[in-house]
């Protein structure tokens, strides 16, 4: 399956902001971001950041941002903006609702795995169920009231125990519950734009594929 291979801390200082896509490392001052504010290459330090920039640049930047984000490519990205763009409501919230839901995603969100990167091996390799089966598809979209589970076989993994230690610590977001002595998480509802926790501007994103 094709994936972003490019070091991901590059990818952060390409947007000039932290994209948290290395899990524990990006909380501490060993960041990319928070060492090296400018972007990577020859021409990083020179502020290239600060030339005027378009509004094609503006929305093309917003894209790849999201992308990165969630680590998706663009094919599979502008097959999100098409299903989002045939449901009711916003555009901009359906796609990020959407991505929201992908089960990779959602193992992230419930403090299973330190980045969605994790997360996505977790799921390829077979340790994630839904409803009791093993998916091991990342971009499986996940619908309100189905159970996400850790197998049982695999409660004792190394990567799932440190990151509840840490992240159970933290409330997951409202539209997810989990149980962390079972290993087994919810999605109650649907999200919305307001309880995701990521800052951009999708209607950036919407203006640039509705050319
Ligand atoms: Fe981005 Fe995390 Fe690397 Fe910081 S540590 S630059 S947030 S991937």
């Amino acid at each position: 399956m094709a994936r972003y291979t490019e070091a991901n801390c590059k990818l952060c200082r390409r947007e000039g902001v932290k994209l948290f896509l290395k899990g524990e490392r990006c909380y501490t001052d060993k960041c990319a971001v928070e060492r090296k504010n400018f972007a990577p290459g020859q021409h990083g330090r020179m502020g290239g950041r600060r030339r005027k920039v378009s509004a094609y640049s503006l929305q093309l930047r917003e894209k790849q941002k999201v992308k990165r984000i969630y680590g998706v490519l663009e094919k599979q990205f502008r097959n999100y903006y098409s299903k989002a763009s045939r449901r009711s409501g916003l555009t901009g919230e359906n796609l990020l609702q959407l991505l929201e839901i992908r089960l990779d995603n959602v193992v992230y969100r419930l403090g299973f795995a330190p980045s969605r990167k994790s997360a996505r091996q977790l799921v390829r390799h077979c340790h994630v169920q839904v409803n009791g089966k093993i998916v091991d598809i990342p971009s499986f979209l996940v619908s309100p009231g189905q159970e996400i589970s850790i197998k049982e076989p695999s409660h004792n993994l190394g990567l799932v125990l440190s990151t509840i230690e840490r992240r159970g610590k933290q409330d997951v977001v409202s539209w997810l519950t989990v149980d962390y002595k079972s290993q087994t998480g919810k999605l109650l509802e649907m999200p919305t734009r307001e309880n995701i926790p990521i800052i951009a501007q999708e209607h950036l994103i919407i203006e640039l594929y509705s050319k």
